[in-house]
């Protein structure tokens, strides 16, 4: 039906209707007072989201573009790196830090599975030369729903000492808490199409002290990814280039209704949802990819056994205009994941567990009875 598809997948992410219309307002000159103050006001906001006083700066282009800018602003050629991998996500951090002539140390872990705090603690204190420059981490690992733990990784990267920590948020920046201070993360890596209930085209990178004095030593080739440009044109609220100004209005006019809804409220959404899209689905016998206590408040990855998940999932978009996401490289056809990340409430996470039995049924692919997932899901949500 025309108009009516829910995005149930990990971005791009619904959008409330007031941040549509500030999209629509006509353009105006970049370099005008009345954008400067809309750069000041969306700086405090990032700021804020953040939970840091460091500076947050925002780039035109997509999440990826962040990532670039979190490797090229804080490292030089030949650099020792470690990069944890348990995902699609994690490996592309390989792909940028390879593509810059990094030397990469792989930490891996299953996918499905988390990153071990442990591994990253060993080769860390086995650096005694410290050689080692950064540390990488996707926070929420989204391509296989697993939320690994930034905070304990972080710990053992401070214990080193001349590490810097890069944490890609993408997925859980807006979704669960992220004090970026406080944790003691250095670069933070994200985009507007995710928590941000936001289009696609923005992406943010937030940069701590240490990352800025990496930065004056990084002599990796960078121009419009240079971020001092970014920070010198951000004391006077502008952009070093043009950037996309009607997403700047959507920005602030999305941080507003976060604000107004609280860190804290947030936060608790996205974790009644992840509860009741992992109760829903397991209600009706389909097992969870990520390893139990470690779902992402971003999205929940499923593994049916027995049935084609992109049949399903095409199944469900055709009848109920809902989209899910399917697995990606191998794992597709054999996960799908349901998205709960942004502009998500309790109607859209009941509606999609709805959709997905009623369509198992019709399929006649259900265990059990129709409804099933439907009561456990609910009885999460109350
Ligand atoms: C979406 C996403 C990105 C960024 O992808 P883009 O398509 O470049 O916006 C990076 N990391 C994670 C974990 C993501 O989910």
């Amino acid at each position: 039906m025309q108009d009516k598809l829910s995005l149930m997948i990990p971005g791009p992410t619904p959008v409330p209707e007031t941040v549509l219309r500030a999209l629509g307002r006509h353009p105006i000159g970049h370099r005008s007072g009345e954008f400067q103050s809309v750069v000041k006001r969306t700086t405090e906001q990032l700021k804020w989201l953040h939970q840091t006083t460091n500076d947050v700066l925002t780039i035109t282009g997509s999440g990826t573009a962040a990532m670039e800018a979190g490797i090229i602003n804080t490292l030089s050629r030949g650099d020792k790196i470690l990069c944890g991998t348990n995902g699609k996500f994690g490996e592309r951090w390989v792909k940028v830090a390879n593509a810059y002539g990094l030397d990469v140390q792989i930490v891996n872990a299953e996918w499905g599975q988390p990153l071990n705090p442990e591994d990253f603690k060993e080769i860390l204190e086995a650096d005694e030369n410290k050689e080692i420059k950064a540390t990488i981490v996707t926070h929420s690992e989204t391509s296989t729903g697993v939320i690994n733990d930034l905070k304990a990784i972080s710990q053992h990267v401070q214990k080193h000492g001349e590490s810097i920590i890069i944490a890609d948020c993408v997925t859980s920046l807006g979704a669960c808490n992220v004090p970026m201070d406080e944790w003691g993360i250095d670069v933070i890596a994200s985009g507007s199409q995710k928590g941000y209930m936001m289009p696609p085209g923005l992406s943010f990178v937030a940069m701590s002290e240490r990352a800025w004095a990496a930065q004056k030593q990084s002599n990796l080739p960078k121009f419009y990814l240079d971020l001092n440009q970014y920070r010198n044109a951000g004391t006077k609220n502008s952009n070093p280039f043009t950037p996309a100004v009607n997403l700047y209005f959507a920005l602030e006019a999305s941080l507003d209704i976060m604000q107004t809804e609280g860190l804290k409220t947030i936060f608790e959404r996205h974790n009644r949802h992840k509860t009741a899209a992992q109760e829903g689905m397991k209600a009706i016998g389909l097992p969870l990819f990520s390893a139990k206590g470690y779902g992402s408040p971003a999205i929940t990855a499923v593994a049916p056994e027995h049935i084609d998940a992109e049949v399903l999932r095409k199944e469900v978009k055709q009848r109920f205009d809902i989209l899910l996401a399917g697995g990606q490289d191998h794992l597709k056809g054999k996960v799908f994941r349901i998205g709960h990340l942004g502009f998500v409430n309790d109607r859209d996470v009941l509606t999609a567990i709805a959709a997905i039995e009623s369509t198992l049924s019709s399929l006649g692919l259900l265990n059990g009875k129709i409804g099933e997932g439907l009561k456990a899901a609910s009885a999460a949500l109350k």
